[in-house]
């Protein structure tokens, strides 16, 4: 039996007593997650890069609505000393970190012919060695308590390809690849290593598609139309949860039926 069903009594998908670090938490995504993650009862600390005052009003509100210990901090998930602050307030503050959301993410879209090479350092070192660097850091406290959950974003454009997007895609594919490396490292100590790819969600990220883009993307979405970031963070609490102990190393495609594996 599972620690967190013990007995029979307590809640699987209960968060109570755990910690968590959401990275670009402040807004889109990220914010639903963190709203998810408070809800079960994790205290939180969501980062954002330049946004404070979005993620010290998502702190804010989900300490007011669930009660839980939300903190928001700065952290260019690119800088490794951003991220060992972070985690060292974690333990300083909650006695470590138990859930990390590698969510943080960016775009810079274009053609290979034309894509710069600061454009293609910008996003892997963004999406890709942002979510190496924290997984680094946030896992040795997950070793030492033998649980530990890592739940990281990449997109439907790592799993397919997307033309314009060659970095991006880049990147989400990098992180499919690492998640499956440390969960097979780290699997036969109670940590679970899961990747969550969202096809098209209406965020800022995908705000500045033109309307001839949207609807293009939207003819080719099975289910018609894009995701609400409320339909991605309940999937993320699920992973992070007791409920989801035996699952480890997979892609999770939450995108209206755009790629079917
Ligand atoms: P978003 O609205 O553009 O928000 C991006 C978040 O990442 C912000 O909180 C931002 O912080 C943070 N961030 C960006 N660069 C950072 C850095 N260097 N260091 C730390 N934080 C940084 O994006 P979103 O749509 O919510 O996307 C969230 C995740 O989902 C990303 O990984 C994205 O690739 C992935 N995704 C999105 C979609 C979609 O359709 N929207 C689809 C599939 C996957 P600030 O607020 O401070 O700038």
């Amino acid at each position: 039996m599972t620690s967190g069903m013990s007995g029979g009594v307590e809640d699987p998908r209960s968060l109570a007593g755990k910690t968590a670090i959401v990275t670009g938490g402040g807004r889109g995504i990220g914010r639903a997650i963190a709203a998810e993650l408070a809800r079960a009862g994790a205290n939180i600390i969501i980062t954002y890069r330049e946004n404070q005052s979005l993620a010290d009003a998502v702190a804010r509100d989900l300490q007011g609505q669930w009660h839980a210990d939300v903190r928001a901090m700065q952290c260019d998930v690119r800088e490794g000393q951003d991220i060992d602050r972070v985690v060292n307030e974690a333990r300083m503050a909650f006695g470590g970190v138990n859930i990390l959301v590698n969510n943080a993410g960016m775009t810079a879209d274009n053609l290979v012919m034309r894509m710069s090479e600061q454009a293609w350092d910008d996003v892997l070192d963004t999406n890709l060695r942002g979510t190496f660097l924290s997984c680094k850091a946030a896992v040795r406290h997950m070793l030492k308590e033998r649980w530990g959950r890592i739940i990281n974003i990449t997109s439907v454009v790592g799993v397919a390809g997307n033309p314009g997007q060659s970095n991006y895609a880049a990147a989400k594919a990098g992180i499919i690849g690492f998640s499956r490396s440390l969960a097979l490292e780290v699997a036969s100590r109670g940590i679970t290593v899961n990747c969550i790819a969202p096809g098209f969600v209406l965020t800022d990220m995908t705000s500045g598609l033109s309307d001839e883009q949207k609807e293009v993307i939207r003819a080719r979405i099975p289910m018609g139309r894009y995701a609400e970031p409320g339909e991605i963070g309940p999937i993320v609490a699920f992973l992070a949860s007791d409920a989801a102990s035996y699952i480890t190393g997979q892609v999770l495609n939450v995108d209206g039926g755009l790629v079917m594996a």
